[in-house]
């Protein structure tokens, strides 16, 4: 038996959450709508119609790209990506080849690996075809709400050798995209889905193997961990065997926990780019890319190193309050309250992080306000600061005549008596309070 090093590069589109859609002014919000109820010549692909390309679409991709360390290209443009299928008017989506918008990018993971992003480029997605089943037989019919929607792609390099660096990966990325409020990123409405490329390359090699299998539809990153595993048994199985790793798209099997054979893969040159004639190529000046590098605001990795430096609370409770950006800039919010209150940083992460107490109280103040009940000691009573003060008067005549000399200072000792006695359990405040007027008029 071999020893097999999984070789795993991915391919990530986000759906971009503008208000409009690529190439037109239909409405992009297509989710739950009545089909075919935004669509219009453009994004329907009628002839003569003319794509004009949205801005804010681009600004997004450049953004994304900034925070993931990308290289912008200042000359960029869009192509013509060719392929036949129903759920595609124009039998070409308006894509981009050689020149997208960002090149390498890089993510670091927390082990210190680093995964090359090899390009981020724009597109338009596709329109949505439904199946159905009658007594007439099957049928399908497109919805082309989506079609036109401004799709985002993410390819990186096949750097990735073990799973939970994919998973880990998908999930910074997510959180980024959702960071800089590009989109949802939901992968269970579709803006965010994930394809992943895996060939088994022998331990003894280090060059790429000559073979990939890319794994398609897939809607969850636990999904996507299960697909891969199996994928990289059966292909383990195959070599071992001496059998030659078929090139091929695979689909998932979410009954079976299996994957099976969708089409064999096409190659570039099937798709015969060329550079989109409707559209003229982009120049960015460094003044734009600058005022969008200004836009960006706090990262996630950014987010997580502050957060262990100025609060210093465990690393599992940074990660569940970074995962949503609202309620990291809620603890931002509470760190800074507390800095009057001191209840404690990690008392108020482990009441957000394992009561969702944060969820209870909206407004900070109040989540504050309530902390402050919960957390209150359960002082002494009068009766029992009463005996403890008149005790330590009689136990200790030597402070008693120093403070009244003009030692106030002795005043600390005498309150750490009297906490002494009362285990503990004294309201300082009141305690000290009892003390020196006790001291004014000593009994
Ligand atoms: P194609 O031209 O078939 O689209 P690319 O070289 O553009 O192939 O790569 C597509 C994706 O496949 C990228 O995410 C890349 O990292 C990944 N990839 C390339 N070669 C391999 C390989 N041998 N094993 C696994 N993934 C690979
Ligand atoms: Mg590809
Ligand atoms: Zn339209």
């Amino acid at each position: 038996m071999n020893k097999y090093i999984p070789v795993i590069g991915l391919e990530v589109h986000i759906e971009l959450s503008t208000v409009s859609k690529m190439f037109c002014s239909c409405s992009a919000l297509h989710f739950a709508k009545e089909p075919n109820t935004q669509v219009c010549p453009t994004c329907l692909g009628l002839p003569g119609a003319m794509p004009y390309p949205n801005k804010i679409a681009i600004k997004d991709v450049l953004k994304f790209g900034l925070a993931t360390n990308s290289k912008v290209n200042k000359f960029s443009k869009f192509d013509r990506k060719h392929y036949m299928y129903p759920d595609l008017p124009k039998s070409y989506q308006i894509s981009q080849y050689d020149l997208p918008f960002c090149i390498n990018g890089k993510i670091s993971l927390k082990s210190g690996k680093t995964i090359n992003l090899r390009r981020i480029h724009l597109e338009e997605d596709t329109a949505k075809l439904q199946h159905y089943e009658d007594e007439t037989g099957q049928y399908s019919l497109i919805d082309f709400n989506r079609s036109g929607v401004a799709l985002c792609e993410m390819v990186t390099e096949p750097d990735f050798e073990n799973v939970d660096d994919v998973i880990e990966f998908l999930k910074e990325i997510q959180l980024i995209v959702r960071y800089l409020g590009i989109s949802q990123a939901d992968m269970e409405k579709g803006s965010m889905r994930l394809e992943a490329n895996l060939s088994l390359r022998p331990e003894k090699d280090s060059i790429l193997p000559d073979y990939k299998i890319e794994l398609k539809n897939i809607n969850s990153f636990r999904f996507l961990e299960k697909a891969l595993n199996y994928e990289i048994q059966r292909q383990a199985d195959l070599l071992n065997k001496g059998v030659k790793v078929a090139q091929e798209t695979r689909g998932f099997d979410q009954l079976k926990n299996t994957t099976f054979s969708q089409r064999i893969k096409e190659e570039a040159q099937d798709y015969r780019y060329f550079p989109e004639p409707d559209i003229p190529p982009f120049r960015f000046e460094d003044k734009f890319i600058f005022v969008i590098k200004s836009e960006i605001g706090e990262m996630p990795q950014e987010k997580r190193v502050r957060f262990a430096n100025d609060y210093k609370i465990p690393q599992n409770y940074i990660e569940v309050l970074l995962s949503d950006k609202k309620r990291s800039e809620y603890f931002d919010k509470l760190a800074e309250l507390d800095k009057k209150y001191s209840i404690g940083l990690n008392t108020i992460a482990n009441l957000m992080v394992n009561k969702n107490l944060d969820q209870e109280y909206p407004e900070p103040e109040l989540f504050i306000k309530k902390l402050l009940e919960i957390t209150k000691k359960d002082y002494s009573t009068t009766d029992e600061n009463t005996n403890a003060v008149y005790e330590v008067l009689h136990e200790f005549p030597k402070a008693v005549s120093d403070y009244n000399s003009g030692k106030g200072a002795v005043i600390g000792f005498l309150v750490g008596m009297v906490q002494k006695k009362l285990g503990g359990k004294g309201n300082p405040k009141v305690i000290t309070d009892m003390l020196i007027l006790n001291l004014k008029s000593p009994k």
